[in-house]
């Protein structure tokens, strides 16, 4: 039974950066982060173990006490609701995040109605709705057009972690009712990379496994395009969620991890299909 580990899997560049600061601010104290800072609950708990704690809103904190803005950003109004409370804000939102929300806001000032395409609840896409003015509309998949008003002139942004496959197909759906449509592809390169790299090896092998939060975006994401592959695919957050019997009969298992995966979490789930007769092939 040999493992074969997808060419581009774990930790992104925002993330990395992310983690790495908010574990250095830790050690000044009174750091808190706005939500999770990232996807993955394991790291969480690692990062509150370090003395960065998660709130879900900054009512109870005090002036002159550390605030993390996760890579998802936020709203400019919550910037400035913690600005004006004496609030010292880290600020890391992903710079291809700030990207997106600077051309959902260049749209709207150009008079477009704005598109994100992503999903509703996400803390991301309402960052990005948040500079895409009051008429701004989240379109998650290409069906929800038939129910929704469109202007005449549209600006398109997406979800960084959006598929390629969701965002055309919203695309092509826009420009036939639209008379005027201008697109941002924001969808970052690291997403595309390891959905490239997760299809691409689901092609090549028995079973997938997905490794990351439940909670991640970008994971769920990876685990569907490997079903989309045909393949029978497995999301983990941890090695003991692992099942014995998904192994049977199976020689070659592929392993991808969410952009929100850290490489402790990686590694533990490998040890373990090792111990169940596993060789890593790297
Ligand atoms: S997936 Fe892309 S946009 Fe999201 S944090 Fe990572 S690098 Fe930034």
């Amino acid at each position: 039974m040999k493992i074969f580990l997808a060419d581009k899997a774990g930790f992104c560049f925002g993330v990395k950066r992310a983690i790495s600061t908010a574990f250095e601010a830790a050690a000044g104290g009174n750091v808190y982060c706005l939500g999770p800072l990232i996807h993955n609950p394991q790291e969480v708990e690692r990062l509150s173990r370090a003395g960065v704690r998660t709130v879900e809103d900054f009512a109870a904190l005090k002036s002159g006490d550390y605030l993390i803005i996760r890579s998802h950003g936020v709203p400019p109004r919550v910037l400035s609701q913690a600005r004006d409370k004496g609030l010292n804000i880290i600020d890391l939102t992903c710079p291809f995040v700030g990207k997106a929300q600077r051309d959902a806001e260049n749209l709207k000032k150009e008079g477009y109605q704005v598109i994100v395409i992503g999903e509703k609840k996400h803390p991301e896409v309402q960052s990005i709705v948040g500079y895409a003015g009051d008429n701004a509309v989240v379109v998650e998949k290409a069906d929800d057009i038939d129910h929704l008003q469109f202007h005449n002139r549209l600006g398109i942004v997406a979800q960084t972690t959006q598929s390629y496959g969701n965002f055309s197909e919203i695309v092509l759906k826009l420009l036939r009712i639209s008379k005027e449509l201008k697109v941002f592809n924001t969808i970052c390169n690291s997403t595309k990379e390891r959905q490239d790299a997760a299809r691409v090896l689901a092609g090549q092998v028995d079973i997938m496994l997905v490794v990351g939060g439940r909670n991640s975006a970008n994971t769920g994401r990876l685990a569907s395009v490997c079903r989309q592959e045909g393949k029978p695919t497995y999301h983990i957050e941890v090695a003991d969620e692992m099942q014995a019997e998904w192994f049977k009969g199976v020689e070659k298992i592929g392993v991808t991890a969410g952009a929100s995966t850290p490489d402790w979490v990686l590694e533990s789930v490998l040890k373990k299909i090792q111990e169940l007769g596993g060789k890593v092939d790297r």
